[in-house]
């Protein structure tokens, strides 16, 4: 079985984004589930692993150090930085909210 999605717990956690994740991971599994040709055991199906965390990260990174800082301070700088609007446009919308750095993946699943 491979999970795609929110059923794989892929939304972007800045953001709570998960449409770009469902599409990108949904075709990342049609493409492995395309070759492994028929024969399904769970070593040819790990590369969808590989291929989760090449796109999404590792599931569990270490709290960077944002998560370690007091909810009260984080709270308050949050405040600070959306009310300047290079920040909120760069980096909340563009960085985290779109994720307008990652490019597309690449079309790699042949239709027959
Ligand atoms: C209020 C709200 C607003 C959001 N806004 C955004 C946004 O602006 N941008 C964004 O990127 N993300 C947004 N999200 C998150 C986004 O909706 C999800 O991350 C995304 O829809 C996940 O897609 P999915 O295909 O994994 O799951 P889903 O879209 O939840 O699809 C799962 C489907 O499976 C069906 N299903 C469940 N159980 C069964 C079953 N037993 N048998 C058959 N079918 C079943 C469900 O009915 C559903 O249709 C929002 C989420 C919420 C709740």
């Amino acid at each position: 079985m491979l999970l795609v999605g929110d059923a794989a717990g892929l939304a972007y956690p800045q953001s709570g984004e998960g449409i770009r994740p469902a599409v990108e991971s949904a075709l990342l599994a049609a493409q492995v589930i395309a070759e492994c040709d028929g024969d399904y055991r769970c070593e040819n199906l790990q590369s969808y692993v590989d291929l989760l965390e090449a796109r999404f990260g590792q599931r569990e990174p270490a709290p960077g150090l944002l998560d370690k800082l007091p909810a009260g301070f984080r709270q308050a700088a949050a405040r600070l930085l959306m009310r300047n609007q290079w920040f909120s446009r760069n980096i909340l919308t563009n960085r985290w909210f779109l994720h307008a750095q990652d490019k597309p993946l690449p079309p790699r699943v042949k239709v027959h």
